[in-house]
Parts: structure tokens; sequence; C-alpha cells
């Protein structure tokens, strides 16, 4: 048994500093060479506990965080795309996660993201404040820890500081999450850690090690735990063309050992097949890599953590994010064991719903994490680009239900004949690479697409209206009977039915012509020759009779519950007269309860 070192990923938005970060320690863990340097991965760098104490061993014993861990492994690819691909058995291959803001411009969308993604792996961080240089007055103190720096800052720039924090605590409050700067923290169980830093100058950065190491003890003691003996599991963090090795697949290893004549299974996006390793690789030092001109060096076997080069046949179809596992002799418990750790991220899809693309299982799960919290049904969600078969099956949906007739695809191609379908068809395509924007884009669709339909319907409720027969304008007696009308109040419109002041049915709308043309609706204060289907004149009706539109039961509680703001004065009077009409025949017209 061994305690390997906890897998760190760091999340954040665009341009918020992850990569400086990242530069960081690993250039300060460079330089430092001499206290027992760091440990090139591929894909990866791992800081000793050794460095890691010379940078922040103060803090660590000030904050009793106890050096019981070999290190830190940092992914070198940052932002959450990595974070989501990369996944192991029952959640993000990450143990630890980093989420940095500028504390400058706070929360950002892809900030909310990482959060919510960090929410859903239910992954331990601590939130990285960057750029705390940038206040305006801050002396930089490089590499000074953030407590050091702070107090020697000018009164104004402290209050500053201090009120970046608070907003990020604002925000992390509304999100889910108490949180408190680092040294104000009480109870590490229940508060995230703020830790104040800058990437550039390094201010901050020793406080940031030490409360992940303290995160790790905290959280991760069994996780940690790996047989240096046993087959190795991993992940696989991508396939790669390297000149004079060909193809390669690059894996970090989290438990086990991984030896050069191992047969290894691994995933592609049909199959799990097996092949025998060539060559696993590292990255050589800086200063070999002078004299060999070549940058891996062969080793014989690898234990986690690890990142390392895998050349071997067959393996150009395997698939980002998959797992690798050492085949062995039990070919079928193995596989067993590839289909479950895939199978654990396949998805329930519903009958009728949105159609899913994505790149990764990793980074499809996300997605669909966050359409579901959305409450959005999800019909097929499935890795890969858009195919025409995609749109062709989306097509069927659009004609069910228009909201749900849409392809949602996070960093894949759209492929060219998908796309001459998909333009020839109408279809409402999201395609985007950063998976917040995906699910707001559809958000602001999908409410637009139902405020139409909710007035398209609330236009299609039976509106208040009276009308009066002019004197000596009666044109024709039946079949249809066609009388001058003048509306008195409201808009008369086309197979509106028309009740006289007793109640009674006197026939419907069935045109209106004014000056030979056909007109849909007639307004309060004009005349036109309507023509009333079913009405017979001197039996239903007489010259100057008063008619009301025959409002239904049903239309009268939409007005009154959702479109009395909408409805004029004269309308609103007219409302009146039409229900005292109604309840002179029924008392409980409009009032009852539909249950
Ligand atoms: P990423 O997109 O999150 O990887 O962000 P980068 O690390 O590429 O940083 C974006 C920009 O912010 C770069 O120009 C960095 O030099 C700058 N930057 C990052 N961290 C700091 C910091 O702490 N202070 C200052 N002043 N600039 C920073």
């Amino acid at each position: 048994m061994k305690i390997r070192s906890p897998i760190v990923s760091v999340l954040g938005h665009v341009d918020h500093g992850k990569t400086t970060l990242l530069d960081f320690i690993r250039g300060s863990a460079i330089a430092q060479r001499e206290a027992g340097g760091i440990t090139q991965h591929i894909g990866a760098t791992e800081i000793p506990m050794d460095v890691i104490d010379n940078i922040g061993g103060d803090l660590l014993k000030k904050l009793d965080i106890r050096e019981t861990l070999p290190g830190l492994f940092f992914i070198d690819t940052p932002g959450h795309e990595a974070f989501t691909t990369l996944r192991k058995r029952g959640g993000a291959l990450a143990d630890l996660a980093i989420l940095i803001v500028d504390s400058n411009e706070g929360f950002k969308p892809q900030t909310y993201e990482a959060l919510n993604i960090l929410k859903m792996c239910k992954t331990p961080f601590v939130v990285a404040a960057n750029k705390i240089d940038k206040i305006y007055g801050w002396e930089t103190n490089k590499g000074l820890s953030f407590l050091e720096t702070y107090n020697k800052q000018p009164r104004s720039v402290q209050e500053k500081l201090d009120n970046n924090i608070y907003e990020l605590v604002g925000i992390l409050h509304e999100e889910g999450f108490e949180s408190e700067r680092f040294d104000r923290v009480q109870n590490f169980a229940r508060q995230i850690s703020i830790i104040p830093i800058s990437a550039k100058t390094g201010e901050g950065i020793a406080e940031l090690l030490a409360m992940l190491m303290g995160l790790a003890q905290q959280y991760l003691k069994e996780q940690l735990q790996i047989e240096t003996d046993s087959p190795a599991k991993g992940t696989i963090l991508e396939v790669k063309e390297e000149t004079g090795l060909g193809v390669t697949v690059d894996a970090v290893i989290y438990d086990g050992i991984l030896k050069k004549k191992d047969t290894i299974a691994l995933t592609t996006d049909k199959e799990i097949i097996t092949t025998k390793i060539r060559s696993l690789l590292k990255p050589r030092p800086l200063e070999e890599m002078r004299e060999s001109k070549k940058r891996f060096k062969k080793v014989d076997e690898v234990v986690a953590a690890a990142g390392i080069k895998i050349v071997a046949p067959n393996i150009e179809d395997v698939m980002s994010g998959s797992p690798l596992r050492v085949a062995g002799k039990d070919f079928n418990k193995v596989k067993e064991e590839i289909l479950s750790e895939i199978e654990s991220i396949q998805i329930d899809t519903d009958e009728m719903g949105v159609t899913v693309k994505a790149d990764t299982l990793g980074s499809l799960e996300a997605l669909v994490n966050m359409l579901k919290a959305m409450e959005v049904p999800i019909r097929v969600a499935d890795i890969g680009d858009v195919s025409r078969r995609d749109v062709f099956d989306t097509n069927i949906v659009q004609k069910e239900n228009p909201l749900y007739g849409v392809i949602i695809a996070f960093n894949v191609k759209v492929l060219p004949s998908a796309m001459e379908e998909i333009k020839s068809s109408n279809l409402k395509l999201f395609s985007a690479n950063v998976i917040y924007q995906l699910t707001e884009d559809y958000k602001e669709w999908m409410d637009a697409a139902e405020e139409r339909k909710r007035k398209e319907w609330l236009d299609a409720v039976i509106k208040p209206a009276k009308l009066r027969i002019i004197p000596k304008l009666v044109f024709r007696h039946s079949k249809p009977a066609i009388a001058g009308i003048e509306v008195l109040a409201g808009t008369m419109k086309k197979d509106y039915g028309l009740i006289n002041e007793h109640g009674e049915r006197v026939g419907k709308v069935e045109s209106m012509q004014d000056k030979g043309e056909n007109k849909p609706s007639t307004a309060r204060g004009q005349k036109v020759a309507m023509a009333i289907k079913d009405a017979v004149f001197q039996k239903d009706f007489e010259e100057g009779d008063v008619l009301y539109v025959d409002i239904p039961e049903n239309h009268f509680k939409i007005l009154e519950s959702e479109l009395k703001g909408k409805l004029s004065e004269d309308e609103l009077q007219v409302l009146d007269e039409i229900v005292e009409i109604k309840r002179k025949e029924d008392p409980l017209w409009g009032l009852r309860v539909e249950y």
C-alpha cells in the first residue's frame, strides 16, 4: 500500500489566469530543483512534498496541516472541458480542484458553469481569487505569502481587496456554498476557503498549496490509498500522432502499476479492444533533451499517480476520457468492469425530447445534467459529430413538438451532409464549445418560443364586443342574413358567436365587408356589412338591435385571470354587460371553480 498524490485540476473563466497559475507553480517548482525538483509527467506535473514544504512549510505548520502526502499532481490542461472529459469510476478523475476567479471581475459564465460541474461531481475545491496585484495601489511583494503581502498594503488597498472577497462570498452563498477568506475559515468541512493570489507575482501561492494539502487531508485519506502491485487503472487524456512514433495515447494512471510488457484494454467509440504495449514513455528532463534530441524517455513501469505516453498498435479510435485497464488473464472480467464504468455514465433518456451530442462521455454527462436541472427532456444523448441521421430523427420530433425538435451540440462537428439537411429543413441547431452558453441559448430560444405560443393562445381567446344593427340597412333576410352594422365597443371578429340583450343566440359572424373588401375584424366606430350565419331577420334580430359577442364560460375565466389588464375601458364595460346578461339566465355563470 502507498498513498499517492491527489490529482488536481484548475477550472475557471477564460482569461482569469488558469494557465498563468499552472505555469507559476511549475516554474517555482523547477526553480527549487535542488530541493527535490518536480517530476515530469505526460500531461501533468507533480510537485513533491518537499518543494511544497519549501514554498509554504511554515504555513502548513501554522495551520496544523500534517505532511502525509507525497505531493500534488496537477493536470496540465486547465478548464472544465478537460475536467469533465477526465473521469474515473464514480466521478471526476481529479480528486481536488482550484476554481480560479479574477477577483476584480468576479464570477463570469464559465465560473458558474465550473462551479456547477464541481457541485455535480462533488469534488472538493478551493477558490483562488486571482490578480490581486491589479488592485489600484497594490504594492507587489514577489512570492510572499498572502498574509505577509496583505499586511504591507495601505489600508485603502486592503479594503478594496476585502470588498472583492466579500462579493465572492456573496455569490458563492447564492450558489449554495458557504465560504470565507482562508485565514478566517472556522470549519473546513463546511466552508470553502478563498485564497487571494496573484498568479503573476506568486503572492498567495504558498497558502493556495497549503490549503490544497489541508483539503486532501480532510477528505481524501482513503481515496488516495493504492496498491502499488495491482494492475493499473487509468483514464485516456488524448490520442496523439507523434512523429517517429505513430499514433500514441496519453493516459493518467490513478491506481496500481503499469508495466511495459502489459496488455491493456481500451475503448473506441464502438468496442473494447486489447492491445500489447510497445513502449511506455515519459518526458525527458530539459537538460537531457539537449543531448539526446529526443523528447521522450522509455521506462519499464510506472506507479500511480502518473502521466504516461503509450505506444501500441490499433489505438487510432480510442476515445479521450475513456478507461484504461491492464487486461491480464481474465479479459472478460476487465471488459465487464469497463462496460459498467461506461454505463454508469450512460444516460436515461425520455421518449420525447431534444437531441444532445458531445465529444466525450464526461462532457455529455455534464451537458445532460445541466439540461435535466432545467427540466429539459432528452430523447437522444450521444457522443460524436452531428450526422444526417441525427437531423433526420430530430426532424420527426420537430413535427410532433417544435420545442424539442432541436439539436444541442457540444464541441463536435456538424458533418456536411447533416448541415445540408439542417438548412433545407430549418431545424434549430445549438452548437458551441461552452456548455453554459449552450444551455443559456437553448433556454432563451425556448422562452421566446413559449412566449410566442402563449401569445397565439391568448390571441385565440374570444374578447368582448358589441354592435348595433343599423336601421334600413338590412340587405338580406337569411341564409345568411346580411345587415349594415356599427361596432359600438371592442373588436368584432369573424367566427364570433352573437347573442341579444336577453342572452339568446342570434347566429355567428360569417364575414364582414367594407367597400367590397373582406375584413377579418372590425374595430369600434367602424361600419361594415356583416353576414350572420344561422340568423333570420325579424325572427332572431330587428333593425336597431344591439348584439353582443357570445363569450364561452371558459374563455371568460381566462379573460378574468390572465387578460384583464390588456382589455380597454370599453371592452371591460361590455364584458360587465355580457356577464350581467349571462347571469340573468344562470346566476353562477363564470363563478364555478373547475376541478
Ligand atoms: P486562462 O485563459 O484562464 O488560462 O488565463 P491566462 O492564464 O492565459 O491569463 C490571461 C491573462 O491574464 C494573461 O495576459 C495573463 O498574463 C494575465 N494574468 C493572469 N494572472 C494574472 C495575475 O495574477 N495578475 C496579472 N496582473 N495578470 C494576470
